[in-house]
C-alpha cells in the first residue's frame, strides 16, 4: 500500500529476532514486506539464548509463542549469581513477577529464529543470501529503498520504508550516516556448548569468581551454555593452541562446574570468541528509514534484555504504522517520529540496566570484587532491592531506586526491607490495532 505504488511497503535488511517479528506483524497487517538476509540460511549462533518476560508478552500478543513452545524451548525460573562452588550469592526468582510470564524461555538462537519464521504471513518474502550493501536514496536525502547484490549484478529495491534490522555492526546505520557511540567491553566471552549435560536446574546461574564471571545456563536437548569471561584478546592469543588446558584452568577456579568435566573437556571444539560492546545511536530514523534491534542499540549480554529490546522496537514500530492506509512519505515519518519518542527512553533505561549489572559481576580488581561481595549480600538480604530488580529485568515495568534504596544498597539499615512491594505488570504499550485486544495463547507452558 504504497502511494507511489513501490512494489514493496517495506524492506527489512536483516532477518535476526529484530527483523524477523517486524515482519512478521507487518505482514499481519497486511504490508508487502521484503525480508533480506545475507546469510544462505539460518545458522547456530552463540548469541541470543534467553527471552526475558517482556519478550515473551509481545511474542504471544504477536502469536509466535506457541512456535517456540513448540520448538522445545525450555523455561527458566531465576537469575543466580553464585560463589566459584555454586553456593548461591544473590538469587533474583522470576516465580513473584507479576502477570503470566513469571518465566524466562532459553532457546538456540537459530531455533529462536526458525520458530520465528515458521509460518509467515504470505505478503512477506525472506530473501536468502542476498546482502543489502547501501541506500537507495531521492535527491532530497529521503531513503526509498536498498540497494543489493543480486545474482552477481547490482540491484535496486524501492521501498515506502526501509529498516534496517541488520545487528550490531550495521551496514545500513553506516549508510545513513546515523551517528553511534561504541564502547567495547575490555572483556570478552568465550561460548561454549555442552552435550549431554541432563538435570540441570532451569536457571540461569553466574558462577563469579577472581577472574570474572561463568554463565551457565541449560538449553534444550540436555544441552547448556558456557560463556567464561576473558580479557580482550587474551584467548585468541594464548589459549586457541591449547583450549583443553585453559578450560582445566576454568574448572580450578570454578568447583562448581567439576560435575561437569568431561562435557566441559569434549565442548573443547565448539569455543567460539565474542566481543562484547556498548553501543548508542544518537537518532534512530531518518527520512523513509529506521534502525530496529542492535542496528540501534547494543548492550552488555549479562542481563538478557538484547532480544527483548528487538521485539520491543518491532512491536513499537509496527504499532506507529499501523494506521492501516498508504504509506505516503508523511505517514512513514510521522510514524518513525512516534516509534522513536516510544522506545528511546525506556532503552536508555535498559542500557544502563545491563551496564550496571555488568559492572558488579564482571569487574576482577580487588575493589570490584570486594563491592559485589559487599552487593550481593544487601541485594540477597533486602526483599525489596531483589524485587525491584528481577521487575526490571523481566521488563514488567520500569522502577527506579530511590535514594533510600542506593542508600541500603551501599549498607545503611533499610527498614523496608523485609517488605514486599505490591508491583503491577505495566501495560505494554498499545500495539499494531489489528491484535487488539492482544492475541494471547491459552494459558502458560
Ligand atoms: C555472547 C552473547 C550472548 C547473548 N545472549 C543474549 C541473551 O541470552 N538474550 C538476549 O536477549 N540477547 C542476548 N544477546 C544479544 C542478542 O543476540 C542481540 O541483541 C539480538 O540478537 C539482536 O537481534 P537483531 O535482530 O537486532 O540482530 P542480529 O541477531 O544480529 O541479526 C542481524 C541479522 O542481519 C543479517 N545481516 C547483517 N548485515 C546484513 C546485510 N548487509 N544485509 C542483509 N542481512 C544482513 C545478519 O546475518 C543477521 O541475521 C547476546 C549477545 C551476545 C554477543
Amino acid at each position: 500500500m504504497t502511494a507511489g505504488g513501490d512494489p514493496y511497503d517495506v524492506v527489512i535488511g536483516g532477518a535476526g529476532v529484530a527483523g524477523l517479528t517486524l515482519a512478521r506483524l507487518l505482514g499481519d497487517a497486511g504490508r508487502r514486506v521484503l525480508v533480506l538476509e545475507r546469510e544462505r540460511a539460518f545458522r547456530e549462533a552463540f548469541k541470543g539464548e534467553v527471552l526475558q518476560p517482556r519478550a515473551l508478552r509481545i511474542l504471544d500478543a504477536a502469536g509466535l509463542l506457541g512456535a517456540l513452545r513448540d520448538s522445545g524451548a525450555l523455561r527458566a525460573e531465576r537469575f543466580t549469581a553464585c560463589a566459584p562452588d555454586g553456593r548461591p550469592l544473590g538469587d533474583l526468582p522470576y516465580a513473584g513477577l507479576p502477570g503470566r510470564y513469571d518465566y524466562m524461555l532459553v532457546h538456540g538462537f537459530r531455533d529462536i529464529q526458525r520458530a520465528l519464521a515458521r509460518d509467515l504471513p504470505s505478503t512477506v518474502e525472506v530473501r536468502f543470501g542476498t546482502s543489502a550493501r547501501g541506500l537507495r536514496m531521492a535527491d532530497d536525502g529521503r531513503v526509498t529503498g536498498v540497494l543489493v547484490t543480486q545474482d552477481g549484478r547490482p540491484a535496486e529495491i524501492a521501498a515506502a520504508l526501509t529498516v534496517a534490522c541488520d545487528g550490531r555492526g550495521s551496514r545500513l546505520r553506516r549508510e545513513a550516516g546515523l551517528p553511534l557511540a561504541a564502547e567495547r567491553y575490555d572483556h570478552e566471552f568465550i561460548g561454549f556448548q555442552l552435550g549431554g549435560v541432563a538435570g540441570l536446574d532451569p536457571a540461569l546461574s553466574a558462577l563469579t569468581t577472581r577472574h570474572g564471571v561463568v554463565l551457565f545456563f541449560p538449553l534444550p536437548g540436555d544441552q547448556a551454555r558456557m560463556y567464561v569471561q576473558s580479557r580482550a584478546g587474551e584467548f585468541r592469543h594464548t589459549a586457541r593452541q591449547d583450549v583443553p588446558g585453559w578450560l582445566d584452568g576454568v574448572l580450578a577456579s570454578v568447583p562448581a562446574l567439576r560435575r561437569w568435566d568431561r562435557q566441559v573437556h569434549a565442548a573443547a571444539g565448539t569455543a567460539r570468541i565474542l566481543t562484547i560492546w556498548r553501543q548508542r545511536t544518537g537518532q534512530w530514523t531518518r527520512p523513509g528509514f529506521a534502525l530496529a534491534g542492535d542496528a540501534a542499540h547494543c548492550v552488555h549480554p549479562i542481563a538478557a534484555q538484547g532480544m527483548s529490546g528487538a521485539v520491543d522496537d518491532a512491536w513499537a514500530l509496527a504499532a506507529a504504522l499501523d494506521d492501516g492506509g498508504w504509506l505516503t512519505a508523511a505517514a512513514v515519518d510521522g510514524a518513525l517520529a512516534r516509534y522513536e519518542a516510544a522506545r528511546r527512553p525506556r532503552q536508555d533505561f535498559v542500557d544502563r540496566l545491563s551496564h550496571g549489572l555488568a559492572s558488579l559481576l564482571t569487574g576482577t580488581s580487588a575493589t570490584a570484587r570486594a563491592l559485589r561481595r559487599h552487593e550481593l549480600r544487601v541485594i540477597d538480604r533486602n526483599e525489596r532491592l531483589r524485587q525491584i530488580l528481577t521487575y526490571n529485568m523481566a521488563g514488567c515495568g520500569v522502577v527506579r531506586f530511590t535514594r533510600a534504596d542506593r542508600l541500603a544498597q551501599a549498607g545503611l539499615p533499610d527498614l523496608r526491607g523485609r517488605q514486599r512491594l505490591r508491583l503491577a505488570e505495566e501495560p505494554l504499550p498499545a500495539g499494531p490495532g489489528f491484535l487488539t485486544p492482544p492475541r494471547t495463547s491459552a494459558g502458560q507452558q
